[in-house]
């Protein structure tokens, strides 16, 4: 059986499966009524059945969906190919989702060209993810992608059983969510000048004249379309709403909340530990960015909100009597404090408000007292995991020298930055060498993190990340002992098979 994420447990069993056009699925709870229209979909995207519903008399050549206890946990599943029947069980609707994907994956890649009749070998299959967090991040910031390509990611991140979406929302280079308190920040903030044709680090620093015209935001609308698109394949879509650097945008609209309050163009590239962040010695500062989030929060019913926090360049908060004024006050040692303040009194907010805050890892450096889930990406994210588990904070892996999907993928490529490939992608182990089993129960999984600085469209969005995050989903999903490269690569020839169906854009070598 070529699948991936391979299965915990695959036991062979005698006889063979036909299942043909008149294919019956029967399901009893309606929670489950999505996934299985879903694979009804997908199956008649590729073969011509004439599925029929909840006949109960039909003996043979039908699928049944059950929850029920089966020991696997909330994710889960059991999958049972007889011959004449498929029985799928599940504790909670997710596992049964994800049962679908396997069998979905067994189906498509067994597809004969012009055939109507599909056999599989009979098997029962055990499965349970190894991590809750298995995700995937995007950047719609640095380049800007519409509804359509976020559906089609999340269907990717269906496929490989991925069960989060980190959805980089805002950074130097646009603002891309509707806030109703604030139009500004989508009607000028959304907007850059287009220096498209310009090498990315080679665009003006900033202060371009001339009109924004690259760009693009997400309504609320939109957002809600997305979270419940999302909601249907058990995906969480987490929004990071970056502060309090990555931050330079706002002041194209809203420079008041800046130290300097000098407003700024919305800059179209190039920038990189930029200095121009929000003001923490600023209550009205305070007072908008909580603003934002109350918004943020009616949108997003996840657990967890992501407020950034990293590469924040304090230079100019040195020199700001407002932050000064705040150090004093607060009794803080340094601007490094004040960031740990800061984000303390922004985390106390989503924390009242019953929400869980999540920070990339510089903010751990900055303060260990805050209630946070930290990203650990620096490096080998491992000095920052341990500081997290000292601190009894949970941590997701997401080490940009193995887990940055904008760097290449073999050394010739075109692209910035380092290179990581599928190899290394596929022997990272979240969980550092040395740590406890105590240590061990802190870090919840890994994610792929998507800067599209040099990704200017779906296409070269899909190249990058195919199949690396192919190679992840086996990483967060399948058992150590399980995991093998050549036998990965082996199964990974037939995974390519369903891209292709799917005309994704992968790296063929
Ligand atoms: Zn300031």
């Amino acid at each position: 059986m070529e699948i991936i994420p391979r299965p915990l447990k695959i036991i062979k069993k005698n006889g063979v499966n036909h299942i043909n056009r008149s294919l019956n699925l029967r399901f009893n709870n309606q929670n489950l009524k999505f996934t299985v229209n879903h694979l009804h979909q997908e199956l008649e995207k590729f073969y011509q059945f004439h599925i029929t519903y909840n006949s109960a008399d039909q003996e043979l050549n039908y699928i049944e969906f059950c929850l029920e206890n089966t020991g696997q946990g909330s994710e889960g599943y059991i999958l049972e190919i007889g011959s004449g029947f498929i029985k799928i069980a599940a504790e909670k609707p997710a596992g049964i989702f994800y049962a679908v994907q396997t069998l979905l994956q067994i189906m498509l890649q067994k597809k004969v060209p012009g055939s109507n009749e599909i056999n599989l070998n009979c098997c029962r299959i055990e499965d349970r993810p190894r991590f809750s967090w298995r995700g995937m991040h995007l950047d719609v910031s640095r380049h800007f992608f519409g509804i359509d390509f976020i559906k089609r990611y999340l269907d990717l991140l269906a496929l490989h059983k991925l069960n989060r979406f980190h959805w980089h929302l805002t950074d130097d280079n646009g603002w891309r969510i509707e806030i109703k308190k604030y139009p500004l920040l989508t009607e000028i903030c959304s907007w850059r000048k287009d220096l498209e044709h310009i090498p990315w680090n080679q665009r003006a620093e900033s202060n371009v004249p001339g009109k924004g015209v690259y760009g693009g935001f997400y309504s609320q609308k939109d957002i809600r379309n997305i979270v419940e698109y999302a909601a249907e394949r058990f995906i969480e879509v987490i929004p990071e709403i970056e502060m309090p650097g990555h931050s330079s945008e706002v002041f194209a609209a809203y420079p008041e909340f800046s130290c300097q309050g000098k407003k700024l163009t919305v800059a179209s590239g190039g920038l990189r530990s930029n200095p121009h962040n929000f003001c923490p010695g600023k209550d009205e500062t305070l007072k908008f960015l909580q603003d934002i989030l109350t918004e943020v929060i009616e949108l997003f019913p996840s657990r967890y909100i992501h407020l950034g926090g990293d590469e924040v360049n304090k230079t100019i908060w040195k020199e700001c009597p407002h932050c000064q004024q705040r150090i004093r006050k607060e009794n803080l040692r340094d601007e490094t404090e004040l960031q740990g303040w800061f984000a303390n009194r922004i985390a106390a907010f989503l924390n009242s408000k019953g929400r869980n805050v999540i920070v990339w890892d510089e903010v751990i450096a900055a303060t260990s007292k805050i209630a946070a889930t930290v990203m650990c990406w620096r490096g080998d994210g491992v000095g920052a995991a341990q500081k997290a588990a000292s601190a009894r904070l949970n941590a997701i892996m997401c080490p940009n020298n193995t887990l940055y999907f904008d760097w290449k993928q073999n050394p010739g490529d075109k692209g910035a930055f380092g290179v990581t490939s599928l190899q290394d992608v596929y022997n990272y182990e979240p969980v550092p060498d040395l740590f406890s089993a105590e240590e061990s129960k802190h870090i919840l999984g890994a994610q792929g993190n998507v800067w599209t600085e040099w990704m200017a469209d779906k296409d070269r969005v899909e190249y990058m990340i195919l199949p690396r995050m192919t190679a992840l989903a086996e990483v967060v999903w399948s058992d150590i002992e399980n995991r093998n490269f050549a036998d990965f690569s082996h199964r990974l020839q037939d995974f390519k098979q369903i891209l292709r169906q799917e005309n994704y854009n992968f790296n063929q070598r």
